[in-house]
């Protein structure tokens, strides 16, 4: 059975939908994010006094579901309001708060996360990026991998080795870094299907000491939550939904006697994908404040990106050998190349299952 909205979660996206409707036809998602922050409706989970209605995670996820679904580019929302601005709501400074968030709720500001490195993307405690002290404050020098629609930030959450002494968790710490720095480096790198991954290279990029964010050293502490924000995310969950539609479509174009022999398994797909939706928003009205249960997140993680890889598994066996090329079958060719990505990005998926079979074996089960 579907999972309807809640009346409130339904009003806040019909609103969402009023202000895209009301673009114009050439409107790109800056644009579109602009228009949407004018209306507070970027950030519908942060308070108003930072440019947002100070409404729930859930109601945040039902408009990061409509973005999502109307092709907006997810990856800026979730990695912009989530990744980064969540975390300056809950670890930042008055002063940080103050400064970025009601750009940010307004959508003039992007931001990035620049956490992974070529050999330390799962494992985030082998960074090699280092910031050392100067005059009046750090400089941050390394190379930083994977990271998508950098061009069009402005800034950067950075993790960076401050101290290595003690265990390899210790000497971790979290800076704003300001992505137009001279010493910022930002190059594109291959990816398999969609917008390219971008390299960015630091060479002694200044911050001042007011650019950390939480404590010195204690950096390895705030990342689980810096990256639940992420991970909580609707993007998998919306690739899924998008690519099950092109799917759906490309079944429909076949002729009747070659659809029958698929039926039961399009219908296993559209259950595998409303069940990662009930888990998706599960874990959004399950939270704590903005902040989802791991658990909680893991499953809704993984039932998504396990559900897009079947939509395309299936796609790539069963649709792309067979009938007439269009539109829907290019979107699923994207998809099969992308799909992968899926249970690598934001936690591979062993951590996932790690985390579930942690929680198991300790007896605690999903609420
Ligand atoms: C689309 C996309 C967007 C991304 N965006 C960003 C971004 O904006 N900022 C950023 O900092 N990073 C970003 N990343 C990086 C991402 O978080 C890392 O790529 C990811 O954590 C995997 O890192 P890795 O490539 O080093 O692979 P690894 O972690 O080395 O994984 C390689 C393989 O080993 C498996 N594996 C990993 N850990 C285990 C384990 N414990 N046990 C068994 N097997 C394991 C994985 O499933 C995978 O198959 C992005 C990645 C993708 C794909």
């Amino acid at each position: 059975m579907r999972r309807e909205l809640e009346p409130s979660q339904a009003a806040v996206v019909a609103s969402v939908n009023d202000v895209l409707d009301g673009l114009g036809p050439d409107a790109d998602f800056r644009a579109a994010f602009a228009a949407l922050g004018a209306e507070r409706l970027l950030a519908v989970h942060y308070p108003a006094e930072f440019g947002g209605r100070g409404l729930s995670l859930a109601h945040h996820a039902a408009v990061s579901e409509c973005l999502g679904l109307r092709g907006l580019p997810d990856v800026a929302h979730l990695i912009t309001v989530q990744g980064v601005g969540c975390p300056l709501l809950v670890f930042g400074t008055a002063a940080q708060r103050r400064r970025w968030l009601p750009e940010i709720a307004a959508g003039r500001l992007l931001a990035s996360l620049l956490l992974s490195e070529q050999g330390a993307g799962s494992d985030l405690t082998r960074i090699t990026t280092t910031a050392v002290p100067c005059a009046d404050g750090w400089e941050i020098s390394g190379r930083k991998s994977w990271s998508l629609l950098t061009p069009w930030s402005g800034i950067a959450l950075c993790s960076v080795r401050t101290g290595q002494d003690g265990s390899r968790y210790d000497g971790i710490s979290l800076f704003l870094v300001d992505l137009g720095d001279p010493g910022v480096r930002i190059e594109p790198a291959p990816r398999a299907a969609g917008e390219p991954y971008y390299t960015v290279t630091l060479d002694r990029v200044h911050v001042t000491a007011d650019a950390l964010v939480g404590e010195l050293h204690r950096g390895w502490a705030l990342l689980p939550t810096v990256i639940g924000f992420e991970r909580g995310g609707f993007d998998y969950l919306t690739r899924a939904q998008s690519w099950l539609a092109a799917a759906g479509a490309a079944f429909t174009d076949l002729p009747a006697a070659d659809r029958e022999p698929l039926a039961g398994e399009f219908v296993r797909c559209e259950l595998l994908v409303e069940n990662a939706r009930a888990l998706a928003y599960h874990a959004a009205a399950d939270a704590d404040g903005l902040e989802s249960d791991e658990i909680v997140t893991a499953y809704a993680k993984l039932a998504s990106g396990l559900a897009a890889q079947a939509v395309t598994r299936w796609a790539a066996e069963e649709l792309l050998g067979a009938g007439p090329d269009g539109p829907h079958r290019a979107a699923l060719r994207a998809a099969v190349a992308e799909a992968p990505e899926l249970t690598v990005s934001g936690g591979a998926q062993e951590l996932q299952l790690d985390l579930i079979a942690g929680d198991l074996v300790i007896g605690r089960t999903i609420r």
